[in-house]
């Protein structure tokens, strides 16, 4: 698996010219290695594939690494980098800008002029990310896993969901079922959130009471064999409907045509900005094209938030065997908000649908 994945990222290293590159995102480590330690680098060249970790993680590398020579290492980068580069004579090293932090990029430079190498420290962006985008069959069936479980637990917590339950009630609720069921913990600190919290995009479940006729707003996410899946739903209590629900009514059937539209035309060749502007115009035709404020969806894999990026102003792709979210929201300061959130993956230049749970009525 992670010998295929090399292959892949090889040519790219080549073709920027670098001696080898430097990973040390936790997630483009696991994803290009397998070695799911919290503290590790990856230093990818032509003819070498090290992995080096501290004495804490070097067993679990040596089994889960197949194929890398595993370092133990001391320190922090500057203490064991530059000697390794200056061994194999490295002069070109590339090394991921997005994680790097200017502490350790830093120190790294001080001790290569102290040292008075030749070695320069090339920034990149999202090499791996970019590999990662794009979901090789065995990740998708977890991914699909992951996605069944949230929609399983979204049907057992619907029992739950009443008023008179608190926030954190059904926070908790949804949390052991994910857990009993499989879930390696869960991909994100779920959201539950009711009433005038639900226009907080990412709210904190509260010891806030469900009343009827508002909204109740859950995001969560499961993780099987260390994929993700993410999933909103919005719900409103109760039949009679109050006077403020009434508009969270309309803006229900505004971000559920918008959700509806975008999977309908979203197609491989778009760009992920092209595909934001489908729901966009529809919740703007609706009015509130203010209140619509963050983007349309975001890869889903080893991370929960991943490339591609949904979003106006994103230059991404879209191509198949992507797997993202398709997610629009409305939130309306005081009164509450709305969010509908699948799981897509492209299959044949469409979008499938992966998550199963209705969406058609805003009624529990
Ligand atoms: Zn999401």
């Amino acid at each position: 698996m992670a010998i295929n994945r090399l292959q892949k990222l090889r040519p790219i290293i080549s073709q920027k010219d670098l001696d080898a590159l430097l990973v040390s995102q936790l997630e483009n480590y696991r994803y290009l290695s397998g070695f799911a330690g919290s503290t590790g680098w990856l230093i990818i060249s032509n003819s070498h594939t090290i992995l080096a970790t501290d004495s804490r993680y070097t067993e679990q590398a040596k089994q889960e690494a197949q194929g890398f020579e595993v370092i133990q290492i001391r320190g922090e980068l500057d203490n064991w980098l530059p000697g390794l580069a200056s061994d194999l004579q490295w002069h070109k090293l590339g090394f991921e800008a997005n994680h790097l932090s200017f502490a350790a990029h830093h120190k790294l430079s001080e001790t290569i002029k102290a040292k008075q190498l030749k070695l320069e420290l090339i920034p990149l962006v999202n090499l791996v990310e970019r590999l990662r985008s794009i979901k090789e069959p065995a990740e998708l069936e977890l991914i699909i896993k992951a996605v069944e479980l949230t929609d399983a637990a979204f049907e057992q917590v619907k029992a739950t969901i009443r008023p008179g339950v608190t926030e954190k009630e059904v926070a908790w609720e949804i949390e052991s079922f994910l857990r009993q069921n499989g879930s390696e913990g869960v991909a994100f600190d779920l959201i539950v959130a009711s009433g005038p919290n639900s226009a907080l995009p990412h709210a904190q479940p509260t010891e806030r009471i469900l009343h009827h006729g508002e909204a109740v707003l859950i995001d969560m996410g499961a993780r099987i064999g260390g994929y993700c899946s993410d999933f909103s739903r919005t719900l409103c209590l109760g039949k009679e409907l109050e006077a403020a629900s009434s508009q969270l009514a309309a803006i229900y059937s505004a971000v559920l045509e918008a959700q509806l539209t975008a999977i309908d035309k979203i197609e491989s060749g778009m760009t992920a900005a092209q595909a934001d502007q489908l729901a966009r115009r529809v919740i703007e035709q609706a009015g509130y094209g203010d209140a619509f404020g963050h983007g349309l969806g975001h890869g889903v894999g080893i991370a929960i938030h991943e490339l591609p990026t949904l979003s106006p102003t994103s230059a991404d792709l879209l191509t198949d065997s992507m797997v993202f979210t398709v997610e629009p929201g409305v939130y309306i300061a005081g009164l509450g908000g709305v969010r509908i959130e699948d799981v897509v993956t492209l299959e044949k230049g469409r979008a499938k649908v992966l998550t199963k749970s209705k969406k058609d009525s805003f009624q529990l």
